[in-house]
């Protein structure tokens, strides 16, 4: 899997593209990351990308032609897979889990990201998706193109040390997934008078598989109950999610 990002501060990936399991993943050729600089694609002294909105208002915005150029640029190379093109910004689709599981199907993707008050619309027609990461503002979207790899890097077969890693974890997609993970711990068993659950120390692993599974559908109703309905439960496990429920509700009322 190819990789890029098209922004005006090419700079910021590098550290994270380098660090870590992104470092490992990419040095090991487990996908390819590359950063262009949109300013390559000017052709004035100043090598301007921005200018003042039409009909005025505060800041600037990114102009149309080389976001165009650069787009139109990247997408032609005669040997590599035309690219999925993901637009940043607040305006788009939100990221989740599945976005990140449906990116990671493609062979290349190029990440535009914005800058100062965001983009001439026109810029937009190239743009095969527009994704947010969340409802709030950045002062740019390069953030937002390593948030977007790093949660879909991870997915890429043989990246996690361990295969089963990402299939307990919260939000997974599987059969039985949709709900946050259930609470982990390490050692001491004791600490400051906080014990681990005795079943974790069993050895049973039935037991421990149950016990996650009944930790898991409590937190997400503690924590997100907004994601139980379209998390895949069992009739028995969607009659206990409603029992948590309804003792949560019954606490909060005599609060
Ligand atoms: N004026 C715009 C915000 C511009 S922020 C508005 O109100 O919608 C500048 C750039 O940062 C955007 O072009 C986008 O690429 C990026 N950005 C900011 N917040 C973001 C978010 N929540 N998700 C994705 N990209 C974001």
């Amino acid at each position: 899997m190819l990789i890029e990002s098209l922004s005006v501060f090419p700079e910021m990936f590098e550290p994270v593209m380098s660090t870590s399991i992104l470092g490992r993943a990419r040095a090991a050729g487990l996908f390819e990351f590359q950063a262009h600089n949109l300013r390559d694609w000017t052709h004035d002294r100043h090598r301007t990308v921005d200018d003042e909105p039409y009909g005025g208002g505060a800041g600037m915005l990114m102009k149309v032609e080389p976001l165009h150029e650069a787009i139109t640029d990247l997408a032609s190379d005669p040997v590599l897979p035309r690219p999925h093109v993901v637009f940043f910004t607040p305006c788009g689709v939100p990221f989740t889990q599945h976005v990140a599981e449906r990116l990671a199907s493609y062979d290349r993707l190029l990440f535009v990201c914005g800058r100062y008050e965001g983009m001439d619309e026109r810029a937009y027609e190239l743009a095969d998706e527009r994704l947010s990461i969340g409802d709030y503002v950045l002062t740019g979207g390069e953030l937002a193109a390593m948030v977007v790899t790093d949660a879909v890097v991870r997915l890429i077969p043989g990246v996690l040390g361990d295969e089963m890693s990402n299939k307990d974890e919260s939000f997974a997609t599987g059969d039985d997934g949709g709900l946050l993970e259930y609470a982990q711990y390490t050692r001491p068993a004791s600490f400051n008078g906080s014990e681990v659950p005795s079943i974790l120390l069993s050895g049973d692993h039935a037991k421990v598989d149950a016990w996650r599974r009944r930790n898991a559908i409590e937190r997400t109703c503690h924590w997100r109950p907004d994601l139980l309905d379209q998390a895949r439960l069992t009739e028995v496990e969607r009659a206990y999610a409603n029992e948590v429920l309804r003792a949560l509700r019954a606490t909060d009322d005599s609060e």
